[in-house]
């Protein structure tokens, strides 16, 4: 994949760069290592200047990023300020916060003087240069929520982005070098993804975190463990939005279009299974249908846009597939179905609601990554339940409920890295991200998050 910025609404090419060769792959790596060694020293309070000073800069130009984000990967540019403005709220979150959430931990007096000491206490120590693979969906956020807390911790970190958002990735580089932080504590590789490997497997880097496709994940994830290194991985999800016959089926409808359609439908997070309880199916199904169908297609520089083009021709290729796939195979399109009218230049699809879906169906395992989504009808608690599970990945998961007990019961069955009760799923700093099954291990953000790249030295004192 060529570095470069293909607009996605019309496919023109705006701009190439040539990727990095050796020579300056090995300077960067330098650097890199010359910097923890003295910034892993620094207080946590200069840390959170820094971060500080780089959030009050990310604010000052969210204009401008979030037209170069919308520019390279297509999403509204509405939501492209709003990216922004929640990771200067992430800065500013882990600059508050690092030095509580990795302050040292005493162990119990009790415990201690059972192993003959006078105090035995766990502390984080940063674990060096860390590499982080990231992708275009969210190409602001996904590198925030690791480097403000990869930062703050002591670590330097190496960002390599996916190959359609060069522009954002560069941004990046600069904004924390205006803020100040040290050079070589935050380096953009242009490389494509054949050279990862060989970064990762140099001593000088530690570890790496990766945000994508499940091949690219289990491929840094194979290297790094070649080479015993710790690796994170967000590898997308296919999350269950399930609707009760308690819920407020307006309001799951209402909120359902916003949890699907969200970043052009290209979100990890994003709602994509619609399970609705047998008695208030046909209810919900007409309302979600009906948002769906009235969302505004179109330009994604236009303030009004609610669903810009897919980010590259081939995400839209790929979702073409698995819709026409279970289409053949009987499924009915409530609304959309193709591509939108009037929109040639770009890689738009129209939302899309599919009923009858059926396990022989692709789209039934598979993710979708766009505005598409499927609707199930479950009998009751046990299948809505089953349903949900029925898929290879566990990010998050909606339910729709006012009964305690099936909150309950959700909360205690549901394969996901979370549960969200009567709402739809958002990351927040201050709460694990994460998921399980092959969405992926470890956690991001709140205090998961900035432990994940620490090492933890266990201090006894006799
Ligand atoms: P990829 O997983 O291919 O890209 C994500 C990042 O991984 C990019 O930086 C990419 O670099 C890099 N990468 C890809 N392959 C390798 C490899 N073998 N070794 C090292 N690095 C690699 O995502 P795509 O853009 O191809 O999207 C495909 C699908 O992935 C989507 O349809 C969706 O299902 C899923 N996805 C999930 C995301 C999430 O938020 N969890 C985000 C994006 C995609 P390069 O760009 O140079 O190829």
């Amino acid at each position: 994949m060529p570095i470069a910025t293909v607009n996605p609404a019309n496919g023109e090419t705006l701009k190439t760069y040539d990727a990095l060769g050796a020579e300056e792959i090995e300077r960067r790596l330098a650097a890199a290592e010359a910097t923890f060694r003295t910034y892993r020293t620094t207080s946590f309070a200069e840390r959170a200047r820094l971060m500080h000073r780089a959030a009050g800069l990310l604010d000052e130009d969210l204009e401008d990023i979030g037209r170069v984000m919308t520019t390279e990967m297509g999403k509204p540019v509405k939501q492209a300020r709003a990216e922004a403005a929640k990771c200067a709220k992430a800065m500013r979150w882990y600059a508050d916060h690092a030095e509580d959430l990795l302050a040292d931990e005493l162990a119990a007096p009790a415990d201690a003087a059972d192993s003959g000491a006078s105090r035995v206490l766990a502390r984080y120590r940063p674990i060096g240069p860390v590499l982080a693979v990231m992708p275009w969906n969210f190409p602001l956020w996904q590198v925030v929520r690791f480097a403000a807390p990869a930062l703050m911790a002591g670590n330097v970190g190496l960002l390599k982005h996916a190959s359609n958002v060069p522009q954002t990735a560069l941004y990046l580089e600069d904004l924390f070098r205006r803020a100040g932080f040290p050079e070589g504590c935050f380096q953009t590789l242009l490389i494509g993804s054949g050279a990862v490997e060989g970064v990762l497997r140099d001593p000088r880097v530690k570890a790496a975190t990766l945000t994508g496709s499940e091949p690219a994940g289990r491929a840094v994830a194979s290297v790094a463990g070649d080479e015993v290194k710790k690796t994170v991985l967000e590898l997308g999800g296919s999350d269950p939005y399930v609707v009760m016959p308690s819920a407020d089926v307006e309001r799951a409808a209402t909120v359902a279009v916003t949890a699907r359609a969200q970043n052009n439908g290209q979100s990890c997070i994003a709602a994509k299974r619609f399970i609705v309880h047998a008695d208030v199916f046909d209810a919900f199904a007409e309302r979600f249908a009906a948002g769906m169908r009235a969302l505004k297609v179109g330009d994604p520089l236009e303030e009004d846009t609610e669903i810009g083009p897919l980010s590259t021709e081939q995400g839209r290729a790929d979702l073409e597939e698995l819709v026409d796939d279970a289409v053949e195979k009987g499924a009915t399109a409530l609304c959309g179905g193709g591509r939108p009218d009037g929109l040639d230049g770009g890689w738009y699809y129209a939302p899309t609601v599919l009923t009858g879906i059926t396990p022989g169906m692709r789209i039934h395992l598979e993710e979708t990554f766009g505005p598409v989504a499927t609707l199930y009808r479950a009998a009751d608690l046990d299948e809505a339940v089953a349903l949900a599970n029925d898929t290879p990945f566990g990010l998050s998961s909606n339910v729709w409920t006012r009964d305690e007990g099936e909150v309950e019961r959700f909360t205690r069955d549901l394969e996901a890295g979370g549960v969200f009760v009567n709402g739809m799923t958002a990351s927040h700093p201050a709460f694990p991200f994460g998921g399980e099954k092959r969405s992926g291990y470890g956690r991001e953000l709140s205090g998961h998050g900035i432990r994940e790249f620490c090492n933890i030295t266990t201090v006894w004192h006799g």
